[in-house]
């Protein structure tokens, strides 16, 4: 077995247990107990920095979602691996509201969104692109995904809004007609405890019985993925776990 399918392998592990630790506790805080996994939680491969041929042997292992940052490097892999009809991306790096077009055009999926301005304009070019393509990627839908980024840990120096002003942001999407608001995404500070990722998962539950499409809690990388499991993360965005550490 090739290394990044044995990674894959031992990071789905790693997902199944923290679900299993989660449902546990649950079932004691609620004195259910069932078998019934509430929890589901996908697997994003973060590829950034590796090559085409990195992300088509994570392919053949099974796995669909792959995320990027850098987004002329990401559109290069995205032409070249075009041939995988059902690979889905999403695009995780901080975006120049002048890259929306080019990601409106590439991904299905935008977990970075942080501003009024990028939302309107994704939503613009998202429009265009549907009128001008017939598509038939399986992963293409008739809008794109969009989580909001939350700067949790308010560190100046790092994208993404604040706590104060992420429900106004997210009525902005909400009312984009090609925009559809799926959840948050957040990159807790390390060493500062769990603070952050249990104001993540407040938010998250309070934005959700809100916006009946959201479903998506976008929290965990490699370093710290059990603890964002546990406070409710839904999809984890792994890179050296799977690929190896970057250059
Ligand atoms: C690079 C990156 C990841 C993956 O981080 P690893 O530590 O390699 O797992 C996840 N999310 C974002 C936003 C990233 O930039």
């Amino acid at each position: 077995m090739n290394k990044i399918k044995e990674n894959i392998k031992k990071i789905q592990l790693q997902i199944d247990q923290a679900c299993q630790a989660t449902d546990d506790t649950h079932n004691q805080e609620s004195k259910v107990f069932s078998n019934n996994r509430q929890n589901h939680v996908t697997l994003l491969a973060v590829s950034k920095t590796k090559p085409a041929s990195a992300v088509e042997q994570a392919y053949l292992a099974g796995q669909r979602n792959f995320g990027e940052n850098y987004l002329q490097e990401a559109v290069e892999k995205i032409a070249h691996l075009s041939h995988l009809p059902e690979l889905c991306w999403h695009f995780i790096g901080p975006i120049q509201s002048n890259k929306t077009k080019q990601i409106a055009k590439n991904f299905t999926w935008v977990h970075s969104v942080d501003r009024a301005k990028v939302a309107i304009r994704l939503n613009a070019h998202f429009t265009e692109y549907l009128s001008e393509t017939r598509h038939s990627n399986y992963c293409q839908d008739t809008a794109l995904n969009i989580c909001l980024q939350v700067n949790i840990s308010e560190e100046p120096s790092k994208s993404g809004i604040m706590a104060s002003e992420l429900f106004s942001l997210a009525e902005v999407v909400d009312n984009c007609d090609k925009l559809t608001l799926r959840g948050l995404m957040a990159i807790p500070e390390k060493n500062t405890g769990v603070a952050s990722y249990e104001k993540m998962q407040h938010l998250f539950n309070k934005l959700q019985a809100q916006y009946p499409t959201v479903d998506t809690l976008s929290m965990g990388m490699s370093n710290d993925l059990s603890t964002a499991i546990t406070h409710g993360s839904t999809m984890v965005r792994i890179g050296r776990a799977i690929f190896g550490e970057r250059d």
